[in-house]
């Protein structure tokens, strides 16, 4: 094991004031010093001129490490560093100024001791730049030769000067979501944080080091902090740790809740064995296992140039980080921020320092930049694995699948490619875990579900495979990996079982229960055309949301009977810079010609909250949800509203049912000053009159619908806004997704007060939120007496089918039960009642 001692810093070795003329000068001379104290051969030293060519030893901050090939080590005769202190420093590279050169003999990797101590030195510029001027030649063997305290287990870590104790009550532990929090937190603070448990002692602000002290609920640590106004620091952070455990108490009671709810899936008719996990994505799947053993795939071990490695890292890291906050929006936008919120702290791992020293250490040793990074990213889950805690455990494979993707970014053709011998499906795939590229690209013709060992309901797994419709079960254990291959299996992926080798009588069954899914599916999709007229024959515009003209086709073969939101800022986030009219125009024409005469809703921007647009430059606020968006930006900034009303005119003028909506209006003053600037711009182009609509975004217009009906045309209610506002829960705020439930009451009767106001004064109303496309959310919607609800395009089909299931009676005495209601946990139990309310239908319809 390396320590000081193998590697012993000897006083002769150490040469102050040295004057070499050039950096082959040095090389040579920190050689000759080796060569002389008989630590190597002489020909060692020009094994360290042909290693610098091969790759550049600068470490950065004036040091550098020039050393032997390896394949030279048979020329080290005993480990030794030799230290050449260069006052005036010498040119290493262009721009490289080197003022120690420290010249290595070591026969295996102990070096690496000495480098994880001068990678501490690099982070210290001042104790680094007393090395550079010394006369005292003992200051820097002390300094290079100390094994620092976390290093030796032997020293108890010591607490910095402000400090408190606390004693973990998160049920799960310390894992990466309030890790990644207390991480944000202790950089908030700037000064620097530890967190102490006996003997071992993390960085606060380093998110890998904080999860390897493995704390585990009862664990009593001490927080300690060091700095500028440590005391209120650390109240801050204890304020941020002791306020995540109730959200934590609140997620395990819901998972203790879950787990003994009893399971609701498909039975098999006789005793079979199964392999229980957790539930990921519902639905059922036939197949034979294929078990994916990790092969790994060989790294390339490809020297670099020093500098050039970094840089390569970081953009590889800059890319991934870019990468995983995609996603994050992405799968929000998709599936809510509490889906989303993995991804953030996935992003979190690649803030650790240590990964990123370790990688630098390895390429500093010679090794490529994709060899090192792997072989860091594996020392540190291998470490967080071989604790023998299932959050570690957990949090291993999610540095294992950053790693990956990093890997990918740094040389593509190491991504993936272990999927490529699937046998013809289908298939039920069975891996230790994967990651979210696997599962993206997967064929869902030959894969027809997912078990993996590891992960949770929250893994990335678990999140695509509900994106992809796939059955998926997640935390199989490792058994599952032992199965045989091509063992027949039925998944469960609502009930989160696989169960094994069916006899002819279970399989028999399980085919039926899956065409009876299929059917359903089938049967919605056959009607998705037909119009979503009730049972006693009132129908509901069924619309899209959608953005640009590309995505129409899609939508109307969905059954889309037009689009009730074009969201316009896309056009403006999806680019660099602003479109102008022209381009506007021709954007809104094209959807008007894809729509083939549909009708057509565009919003106009909704810009602000969160959805900024970086090249507006518009100014920064504390609190941009209750800033100035969507209206309130239009109306103080006419050079963005009045082009895109001229293109809208100009494109209704053209021909085409377009109507225009304003977003987040609050008050009736803001909707005759848009109505007069659409008049104005009407006027001047010489357009025709188009119908003017608002969003119900905030309960102000909901509470105001009857004297804001007086000035639009219609109204379309935005559930994903109206939510947030009613309710105060930040719609991004992944701790409070579960509450944040558009069926809340309070929301429900914001939307029948609207509909009430607005059918006083004859106009209609919409809803283009969320809410419109979830189907039992949508019969509740249709009960208030909504006239139009606008999706996703692909929750079409199920919404219509809903819809048509019912009678408008029926529908109306939901709602008003609904409105009774105390929770949105009481609405939601009314979902069977509209299920038993539909299922004559849905058989009339078969
Ligand atoms: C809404 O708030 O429900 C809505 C449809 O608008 P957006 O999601 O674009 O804010
Ligand atoms: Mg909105």
């Amino acid at each position: 094991m390396a320590s000081a001692a193998s590697m012993p810093i000897a006083r002769e070795l150490v040469r102050l004031d040295a004057r070499p003329a050039d950096k082959a000068a040095a090389i040579a001379e920190a050689g000759q010093l080796l060569a002389a104290a008989g630590c190597v051969e002489p020909g060692y030293a020009a094994s360290m001129a042909r290693r610098e060519q091969a790759a550049n030893t600068f470490l950065g901050h004036g040091v550098a490490i020039p050393h032997g090939l390896g394949e030279d080590r048979g020329l080290v005769r005993r480990n030794g560093l030799a230290i050449l202190q260069i006052r005036d420093g010498i040119e290493w590279n262009p721009g490289q100024v080197a003022h120690l050169v420290i010249g290595i003999a070591a026969a295996s990797d102990e070096h690496i001791a000495i480098l994880r101590r001068l990678t501490r030195l690099l982070n210290d510029p001042a104790a680094l730049q007393s090395l550079f001027t010394t006369d005292d030649a003992e200051v820097i063997i002390a300094a290079l030769g100390a094994e620092p305290a976390a290093a030796a287990p032997a020293a108890p870590a010591q607490d910095l000067a402000e400090r408190f104790d606390w004693v973990v009550d998160y049920p799960a532990g310390l894992h990466a979501r309030p890790a990644t929090r207390w991480v944000e937190a202790a950089r908030a603070t700037g000064c620097r944080v530890q967190v102490r448990h006996g003997d071992q002692a993390a960085e606060a602000t380093a998110l890998v080091g904080l999860l390897q002290l493995g704390l585990r609920p009862g664990d009593r640590i001490t927080v300690s902090a060091d700095g500028r106004d440590a005391a209120a620091a650390l109240a801050r952070l204890r304020a941020t740790i002791t306020g995540l455990s109730a959200q934590e108490k609140a997620d395990a009671a819901l998972a203790a809740q879950r787990a003994a709810a009893p399971v609701r899936g498909w039975e098999p008719a006789g005793p079979l064995v199964a392999l229980a996990g957790i539930g990921a994505s519902p639905g059922l799947a036939i197949g034979r296992v294929h078990v994916l053993t990790q092969a790994e795939a060989a790294i390339p071990d490809t020297p670099l140039p020093l500098a050039e490695g970094g840089a390569r890292l970081e953009a590889a890291i800059r890319a991934t980080r870019a990468q995983l906050k995609a996603l994050e929006d992405d799968t929000a936008r998709r599936l809510g921020p509490g889906e989303a919120a993995i991804f953030r702290a996935h992003a979190g791992l690649l803030e650790d320092p240590d990964l990123i020293t370790l990688t630098c250490q390895l390429m500093v040793e010679g090794h490529g930049l994709a060899w090192s990074w792997h072989q860091a990213v594996e020392r540190v889950a291998g470490s967080l694995a071989a604790l023998g805690n299932p959050v570690l455990a957990g949090r291993a494979a999610d540095l294992r699948d950053v790693g990956r993707r990093v890997l990918a970014q740094i040389d593509p053709t190491l991504a993936g490619g272990s999927l490529a011998s699937l046998p013809e499906g289908p298939v039920i795939l069975v891996a230790e875990d994967l990651a979210p590229s696997d599962t993206a690209g997967l064929d869902p013709k030959r894969v027809v579900g997912l078990a993996t060992a590891a992960g949770g309901p929250t893994s990335h797994t678990a999140i695509l495979a509900r994106t992809l419709g796939l059955p998926a079960m997640v935390a199989g254990t490792a058994a599952l990996l032992d199965l045989p291959p091509s063992t027949e299996a039925v998944l469960d992926g609502g009930a989160g079982r696989l169960h094994l080798s069916p006899g002819e009588a279970d399989l028999a069954a399980a085919r039926a229960f899956l065409a009876a899914q299929g059917e359903q599916r089938a049967r919605e999709a056959a009607l998705r055309a037909e119009p979503a007229v009730t049972r006693d024959g009132h129908r509901i515009e069924v619309a899209a949301n959608i953005n640009t003209p590309d995505q129409a086709g899609f939508a109307l073969a969905q059954g889309a009977e037009g689009v009730g939101l074009m969201r316009t800022e896309f056009l403006f986030l999806e680019r660099g810079d602003t479109p102008d009219e022209a381009d506007q125009h021709a954007i809104y024409r094209a959807m008007l010609a894809a729509l083939e005469g549909r009708p057509l809703i565009v919003r106009a921007l909704d810009i602000g909250g969160d959805k900024q647009v970086p090249h507006l430059r518009l100014p920064v606020e504390a609190n941009p949800f209750l800033g100035v968006r969507g209206a309130r930006l239009l109306l103080r900034r006419p050079d963005l509203m009045e082009p895109q009303l001229r293109a809208l005119y100009r494109a209704a003028a053209a021909g085409g049912p377009l109507s225009i909506m304003f977003p987040m209006v609050t008050s009736v003053p803001e909707v005759i000053a848009l109505r007069a600037a659409c008049e104005r711009i009407r006027a001047e182009l010489g357009a025709p009159a188009v119908p003017l609509g608002i969003m119900v975004e905030v309960p102000a217009a909901a509470v105001q619908a009857d004297a804001l009906a007086r000035h639009v045309d219609f109204f379309s209610v935005g559930t994903n806004d109206l939510t947030q506002y009613t309710l105060a829960i930040d719609r991004q705020n992944p701790d409070l997704a579960a509450e944040a439930d558009s069926l809340h009451p309070a929301v429900l009767r914001l939307i029948g007060q609207t509909v009430e106001a607005a059918t006083r004064h004859g106009r209609w109303v919409g809803v283009c939120g969320g809410l419109a496309g979830e189907p039992f959310g949508a019969a509740l919607l249709a009960g208030l007496g909504v006239a139009e609800l606008s999706m996703t395009p692909r929750d079409i089909p199920a919404v219509k089918a809903a819809l048509r299931g019912a009678e408008l009676a029926g529908l109306r005495d939901l709602a008003a039960r609904a409105l009774a209601c105390g929770t949105a946990e009481e609405v939601r139990a009314l979902e069977p009642a509209l299920r038993a309310m539909t299922q004559p239908a849905a058989q009339v319809a078969a």
